[in-house]
């Protein structure tokens, strides 16, 4: 890592103090972006490609023509990383509609703003540290998912309001369990949500409003590898409170085992599934990256 970080800022790699955008910016007006969390490992993206088609429907949501190719992005990350020398890191792209004149309505982009930054984030992998600090810890909160009609579930926009919303209601919790309008668990908020009964694996099926997680396809692709019976359905809280084992998926925590969900404890000691998932998943990190 170099001792001033390298932001990748509308097509230039610029020091911190000269990465910015403007005030006038729609992403910092209206939260009018799209954006993707990315892990690097060993200097390759892992999963681009799927990152990179959430993006491309993400903008095709919001009507967002940014006008940039796969490979120009992917460009872009491989020069921050490379600048910021990291092969292992945390990385963000965001796109937003740019600065335009007049108010609310979108007009045709002229010049979108494109960002990548890039912090080291070390691998957990098979032997190594997880990045999150210690096993998660949930509670069901008040606030409900924006439904699909809303805003699109599967967009990754720069409106992250709801979650902000889900996670002030937290007490001694640090990943909120968020329902949708009908009270079936959706996910938390920034990450999906598994969990363990004697019938197998079960997470929330995408028909109910949940961000589509690549880190949830790859574990439920792990899942079916390992012959584990996998269940994508319709859960309450209690459902979850009542398992054996409940663990979260995203790109930065990849697995994270839960130990308490509304108060009610899991030994993540003692939860073989998750472990057994933990080990496919940082497989498939190695023999994709490394
Ligand atoms: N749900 C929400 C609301 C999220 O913000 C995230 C993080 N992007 C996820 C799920 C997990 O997605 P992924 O595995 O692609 O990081």
């Amino acid at each position: 890592m170099t001792d001033t970080p390298y932001y990748h800022c509308n097509g230039e790699l610029v020091p911190a103090t000269e990465a910015t955008v403007s005030v006038d910016d729609r992403g910092f007006r209206y939260g009018d972006g799209a954006f993707e969390t990315l892990r690097a490992y060993g200097g390759t993206i892992f999963e681009w490609d799927a990152h990179a088609e959430r993006l491309e429907d993400t903008c095709e949501a919001l009507g967002l023509d940014h006008g940039h190719s796969r490979a120009e992005l992917a460009e872009r990350i491989n020069a921050t990383l490379e600048a910021n020398e990291l092969e292992e890191a945390y990385v963000r792209l965001s796109i937003t509609r740019g600065v335009q004149s007049g108010k609310l309505t979108p007009k045709p982009i002229t010049e979108p703003t494109v960002v990548v930054a890039v912090k080291p984030l070390p691998r957990g992998g098979l032997e190594g540290v997880p990045v999150w600090d210690g096993p998660a810890s949930m509670q069901t909160v008040k606030v409900r998912r924006i439904p699909d009609a809303c805003l699109p579930a599967g967009a990754k926009t720069h409106n992250y309001l709801n979650g902000i919303l889900a996670r002030r209601e937290l007490h001694d919790a640090d990943e909120a369990l968020v329902r949708d309008l009908e009270g079936y668990v959706a996910e938390g908020t920034t990450s999906n949500v598994f969990f363990v009964d004697e019938e197998g694996l079960h997470t929330p099926t995408t028909q109910v409003d949940v961000l589509p997680g690549i880190t949830r396809r790859v574990v439920l692709e792990c899942a079916e590898e390992a012959g584990i019976p996998v269940t994508e359905g319709w859960y309450r809280p209690v459902d979850v409170r009542q398992a054996d084992e409940v663990f979260l998926t995203n790109t930065t925590w990849e697995i994270r085992p839960v130990a308490l969900v509304d108060g009610i404890e899991f030994d993540t000691d003692a939860a073989p599934v998750t472990a057994l998932l933990s080990r496919l998943y940082a497989e498939r990190v190695e023999q994709a990256c490394y």
